[in-house]
């Protein structure tokens, strides 16, 4: 398989054109030419992800964030970032970014979160796309049965990978939960939309103090904040699952890495 052979499958179920606007998706290093045997799924483009890749020998990284959003002047190896990409293209190792497309996919990345937090049934876009209402932000969809904002709160943090942010939960704990709102990564912005779709509660990450709290005094859902990491962490079996499906004859790794930011609680 060439890069160029992976790439296509992924933009199948990811097209990039999908992706918002000041996104910035697709191959970040990397020549479509080379052959690709191994590729390891992680969330960040961060040292400790390509120390793994060079460590298994993988030749793709696919990643959800991209390493460069904003336009840059160098790749130094003296800086963070330009390290890195010295270390992939030493390594002939690609990196390749679904961000955002992979966000508002049908599955994507907060399908995935839906699953890992106990959803069941249909699910559907919490703000789906004017033109096609499977695709798009979030996912709303229903537990098994109605229980208290506790059980699912511990049922939640049971089904997400450990990280020392844990979860937290803003709400009565005895009150009763049903409809379930999920986005993974940064959903401040949905709190309305969440709100307007009558969901019991949501679940999401990198919620700040004021709307969240503003949020609770309005009567919203009740909310829990999960760390950014771990929301989009179960996507990367689905994306890699893609390529085992597709008759792609390549090795896939999902990384186990905790790679999100704050790596201590006391
Ligand atoms: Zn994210």
């Amino acid at each position: 398989m060439t890069l160029a052979d992976v790439i296509k499958k992924l933009e199948g179920a990811y097209p990039p054109g999908r992706a918002e606007s000041w996104d910035a998706v697709g191959l970040v290093c990397g020549d479509p030419a080379q052959p690709v045997r191994r590729v390891l799924f992680a969330v960040d483009p961060v040292s400790v992800v390509v120390e793994e890749a060079v460590e298994w020998g993988a030749d793709l990284i696919v990643v959800h964030h991209p390493l460069y959003l904003r336009g840059t002047t160098t790749v130094a190896a003296d800086t963070p970032k330009g390290r890195l990409v010295h270390t992939l293209i030493k390594h002939d190792i690609a990196l390749y970014t679904a961000h955002t497309n992979a966000d508002v996919a049908n599955p994507g990345v907060s399908d995935a979160l839906a699953r890992a937090v106990g959803l069941v049934g249909d699910l559907v876009p919490l703000q789906p796309f004017p033109d096609d209402p499977w695709r798009g932000l979030g996912r709303v969809g229903e537990l098994p049965e109605e229980t208290s904002l506790e059980q699912f709160a511990l049922r939640a943090a049971a089904g997400l990978p450990k990280t020392a942010w844990g979860i937290r939960v803003a709400g009565d704990p005895a009150r009763r939960v049903f409809r379930v709102a999920v986005s993974g990564g940064a959903g401040d912005s949905l709190l309305g939309t969440a709100r307007a779709a009558g969901v019991d509660v949501f679940l999401t990450a990198d919620l700040r103090h004021h709307p969240a709290s503003e949020f609770a005094e309005e009567g919203g859902p009740a909310l829990i904040d999960a760390a950014h990491w771990a929301t989009e962490w179960p996507w990367l079996a689905g994306a890699a699952s893609i390529l085992d499906a597709s008759g792609v004859t390549v090795e896939t790794r999902v990384s186990a890495t905790v790679t999100d930011a704050w790596t201590r609680g006391y």
